[in-house]
């Protein structure tokens, strides 16, 4: 059975994130770990419920629970090392809809399970064993949400205090006004209710900032930060109002936090290599095979141009709480965002999504692959992750996502007219790879 997609487990509730699913991968979670594990949930209707039946699962398999009820994935994360736990268990679909969810599991070091282990997994999910009556699992209630508060509060220096808004989206980054308040900056939440639905859109990008791009610009704020549902992921506005795109703002913390090495991924910028002194090592999508390189190359950062950030001194889960305050630390070391993004140099990035079901993507890559050899001249084809077309003055990479129905297609160059000219190419090859396939 294929569970996993690049983010852990992810879909719609009605349809294949059922109660019964989530008691069969805790009972496998049960089976593969000894003793402890700590389990928590994003803000959506179907979390309780699903996370009921994940504990009732691995409780049946004689191992204990610690219930940390709403919690961002940071503190899935920082709670599972501090109770030395065997793993930690989030039910979130990070930034999909309200109507999805989804689990998404990490190692007692805070890591993503690799793919291996999500193998080891899917096997034991197909031939379990239950403990006997006496052995049965407990759960306690318990919080590390203060404990990680004032772990946050310590690592970050700041010289100055700055007006911050914070944009939760209703979901669990509320925890974010209560670091910046700590850290005695002057703090104003926009949905900030996580009793309520989702406000807006929930990945942290420019379409679903617009309000608080607003709310930057009419109460002068120094800056805007924006979370998505489990909020590992960051979104940042400028003084000016302005959102901070996402390559620049990962070449800009990248510059600011690495000594070392920089891990990131196939569909990141040459903003990247060209704005930063350090190496930069590119690996798969996704924020698992970004913590796998990390700790592979003993690298000093790591972050996707999703806004997905990994500090490995902090800890090896993706934080975009820690993120946020960490680029006020920036601001406060070096200079307003408003001012740093101008020194970063500029190229034409186009990022496209094409409507293309789960079921069709495997064949549908194939047929790009043979496109693209008619239709473009390149210098290197690399296949270790879609399809990515290499030459001079461009790259373009074609990949099926791993959560949602969509084929993606990045693009990048130094001349506006060379993307126009790929961009439309890139779209043909998508589309009509699509319609060869019945
Ligand atoms: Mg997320």
């Amino acid at each position: 059975m294929s569970l996993f997609g690049t983010s852990g487990i992810r879909g719609k509730v009605e349809e294949n994130i059922t109660p019964e699913l989530a008691q069969k991968i805790g009972i496998a979670i049960g089976n593969y770990v000894n003793n402890l594990v700590c389990v928590g949930r994003d803000t959506r209707s179907s979390g309780e419920m699903l996370s009921k039946a994940l504990i009732s699962g691995i409780n049946s398999s004689g191992v204990d629970v610690i219930n940390l009820g709403i919690v961002p994935t940071p503190i899935i994360g920082f709670s599972t090392r501090k109770s030395e736990s065997e793993m930690g268990i989030i039910i979130t679909a990070s930034h999909n809809p309200a109507q999805y969810n989804g689990i998404k599991i990490w190692n007692s070091d805070g890591s993503a399970l690799n793919r291996k282990q999500e193998k080891e997994l899917e096997k034991i999910i197909e031939d379990y064993n239950l403990s006997n009556w006496k052995n049965i699992g407990n759960v306690s209630k318990r919080s590390y949400t203060r404990d990680y508060i004032d772990s946050v509060v310590k690592e970050i220096d700041l010289n100055n205090n700055y007006d911050v808004v914070i944009d939760s989206g209703n979901a669990t980054g509320f925890i974010s006004s209560y670091v910046h308040r700590e850290l005695g900056n002057h703090v104003l939440t926009l949905n900030s209710d996580p009793a309520k639905e989702f406000s807006r859109g929930l990945e942290p990008n420019e379409n679903n900032l617009t309000e608080l791009s607003n709310v930057v610009k009419e109460t002068d704020a120094d800056i805007g930060i924006a979370h998505d549902g489990d909020s590992d992921r960051i979104g940042v506005i400028d003084s000016d109002g302005e959102f901070v795109q996402y390559d620049v703002l990962l070449a800009l913390i990248s510059n600011y936090v690495s000594n070392k090495e920089v891990v990131s991924t196939v569909d990141a910028s040459m903003i990247l290599d060209q704005y930063l002194d350090v190496p930069v090592f590119r690996t798969k999508v996704g924020d698992v095979a970004v913590a796998h390189s990390i700790k592979e190359r003993t690298a000093d950062f790591g972050g996707e141009p999703s806004g997905t950030w990994i500090f490995p001194e902090w800890q090896l889960t993706p934080d975009g709480i820690y993120a946020g305050a960490k680029v006020v630390e920036m601001i406060d070391k070096l200079l307003d965002l408003s001012v740093l993004k101008e020194k970063v140099p500029e190229f034409f990035t186009v990022r496209k999504k094409i409507e293309c079901p789960n079921e069709k993507k495997a064949e549908v890559q194939k047929e790009i692959e043979s496109l693209v050899l008619e239709r473009f001249n390149f210098d290197d084809l690399v296949t270790v992750d879609g399809v990515r077309v290499e030459s001079e003055d461009f790259w373009v990479l074609f990949r099926p996502s791993g959560t949602e129905p969509y084929f993606r297609i990045t693009l990048e160059s130094e001349s506006k007219d060379k993307v126009d000219e790929i961009k439309r190419k890139s779209e043909e090859v998508v589309k009509d790879a699509l319609k060869s396939i019945k």
